[in-house]
């Protein structure tokens, strides 16, 4: 089971729940090598990690540790209370060429060995390969992945396609209609390594185009700190890291904006325990063994500190903003991130409609987020007094001057005023009610009302000429959050089943009360919304129950069992706030 607690673009973080074990995502699994540990698995909670990822084709063919495994099962083994995540032998594969084992006699290992998550023996194909090989290796992946789920495990159904976009679509369609526990994206390994990242973006978001929201997704073999900001913007949730010992045995030093060369290195620019004990040269000077150890632990430290960044950014909405910032590291992830023009569809409807923090122009690719292209197109249609010219977002009615996102840009030039004289603010709050809930909306809502401004000198409520509250502006990002008159007035000016999550009559009594609104409790929500979206609470007759905070995109409220859909502000039956609360 798969739940979204926060987003950012197709980024999320998540809960997955595997029976009693539980995991924050994204997250990223360090690959323990069972013939070669370096780092200890029982070690790696101090660095962050919540879940492991190992070998049981390795495990398989190696006599001592398949006794043990079977023995013990792999928790004892790898002395690992967490969720062990194996792999099947596919790479191995890949590498090596065929390996000696069997689809099901891999699956039955890894279930008597009690793995938490297992795979079934895709094919990963070379990038390189012809569509009629690719097409024929994807035609045995999926036998397999039918055969698979005959097991009772929760397993991985790895999709594959190599670059062909067609066969990556197939692949996804395919194993949407299986019940696998996480879809991890495979086969991308070279494609990595030889920098194609564009590829890379191409792949991932044909896969997340065609994919259930409700399915997490692994990128397999993406484990350098410097790739994870990007795909988790594009909705990856898990990695695997082979990379913190691959790269310490080279002597190489990750960063979030690149590797670096131990021995061209002087300063450590890391503050992790490996970096402020010892120097570059020190580093160098240890013995193989303990360099490996203190070099791999470095480069754990480092990428689990920018697992934590990219949680920290989607907490705010600054994903876009991270990641802008992270490109710029190498040329072809610039490049890469400018493929993200090609799928505003895909990307538009999971972006929220309003965040936290303030949006930063970091270069003209911030053109390409698809906010700027939601905005312009959202403003198409509404009739303003005056209009003004943004940076961002061109011709625009100045009305909207303190409403997200038009007030909340950080460009090169800086608002301070505080508003237009020439306009009055029923026309203000007018324009802004246009914007939110739709074109000539805000004549009908807001018509003849008493607008209040608070100390500052801001637009605050809206009351009707008998002193009722209709309407809130947040100050944070200038939106209305309706009161239950203005809902009442919503309800009536908008035609259902617009601006509406229609909830099961069984849970209405409960939202009226002022409950939060569930996923599993929705029948029906309108898809031109977006997370992060005031919208009406209604039952299937279209009675009112309440408002509240979309927290999903519609498509994630109809694809999750679980989770919450709307953070409700209000029942219809627990009003209100007294005027005389209110801070003017
Ligand atoms: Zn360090």
């Amino acid at each position: 089971m798969f739940e979204i607690k926060a987003k950012d673009g197709l980024g999320r973080i998540g809960i997955l729940s595997l029976e009693k074990k539980k995991v924050e995502t994204p997250t990223l699994m360090p690959v323990i090598n069972p013939n070669k540990i370096v780092i200890a698995p029982k070690d790696m909670e101090k660095y962050g990690a919540e879940m492991i990822i190992t070998n049981s084709y390795i495990i398989y063919r190696t006599q001592k540790l398949k006794e043990a495994a079977i023995e013990k099962g792999i928790h004892k083994m790898l002395d690992y209370k967490g969720i062990i995540e194996t792999d099947s032998g596919s790479f191995q594969m890949a590498a090596y060429g065929d390996i000696e084992i069997e689809n099901k006699e891999i699956l039955q290992f890894q279930k008597d060995i009690g793995v938490d998550i297992g795979t079934f023996l895709d094919i990963p194909t070379h990038p390189d390969e012809s569509h009629k090989k690719t097409f024929s290796d994807l035609e045995i992946t999926l036998e397999r992945a039918r055969e698979a789920i005959e097991f009772d495990l929760n397993l991985n159904g790895t999709i594959q396609g190599g670059t062909h976009l067609d066969l990556r679509k197939k692949s996804t369609e395919e194993m949407n209609k299986l019940p696998f526990t996480v879809n991890p994206i495979g086969g991308v390994v070279p494609l990595m390594m030889e920098y194609k990242f564009s590829e890379l973006v191409d792949i991932i978001l044909t896969v997340k185009g065609n994919l259930s929201s409700s399915r997490p997704v692994h990128l397999f073999g993406a484990g350098h700190p410097m790739l994870l900001s990007l795909s988790v913007l594009l909705g990856c949730d898990l990695f695997d890291s082979a990379a913190y010992v691959l790269y310490a045995q080279d002597l190489r030093y990750l960063t979030s904006y690149g590797t670096k060369k131990l021995n061209e290195m002087k300063y450590l620019p890391c503050n992790c325990p490996v970096c402020r004990r010892y120097t570059a040269q020190e580093l160098i000077n240890e013995n193989e063994q303990k360099r490996l150890e203190l070099l791999s632990s470095h480069n754990l430290y480092a990428t689990f500190e920018e697992i934590k960044i990219i949680k920290e950014a989607i907490h705010e909405g600054t994903l876009f903003e991270l990641v802008e910032s992270r490109i710029r590291g190498h040329p072809r992830l610039l490049l890469a991130y400018r493929r993200i023009k090609d799928y505003y569809g895909v990307l538009e409807k999971y972006d929220p409609f309003t965040k936290r923090s303030s949006i930063f122009y970091t270069g003209e690719e911030s053109n390409l987020r698809p906010i700027v292209k939601r905005t312009k197109e959202r403003i198409r249609d509404i009739k303003s007094k005056k209009y003004d010219e943004h940076l961002f977002f061109g011709k625009f009615p100045k009305e909207l001057e303190f409403t997200y996102p038009f007030g909340q840009c950080e460009m090169e030039e800086e608002r301070k005023d505080k508003g237009d004289p020439e306009l009055n603010d029923e026309d203000i709050v007018k324009v802004i009610a246009d914007y939110q809930f739709g074109p000539n909306v805000g004549n009908k809502l807001f018509h003849d009302v008493v607008v209040k401004r608070s100390k500052t000198g801001m637009i605050r409520y809206v009351f009707d000429q008998n002193g009722v509250m209709l309407a809130t502006l947040r100050a944070r990002d200038g939106l209305f959050t309706p009161n239950i008159e203005g809902l009442r007035r919503l309800k009536e000016i908008i035609p259902f089943p617009k601006y509406r999550i229609i909830v099961d009559d069984e849970a209405a009594r409960f939202i009226k009360d002022g409950a939060n609104v569930f996923s599993k409790f929705v029948l029906d929500i309108d898809e031109n919304l977006r997370a992060y979206e005031e919208v009406l609470i209604v039952d299937s007759n279209d009675n009112l129950l309440g408002t509240g905070t979309l927290m999903l995109a519609p498509i994630e409220v109809k694809e999750f069992e679980r989770g919450m859909a709307v953070r409700t502000r209000w029942g219809i039956e627990k009003n209100s706030i007294q005027e005389s609360q209110l801070e003017y």
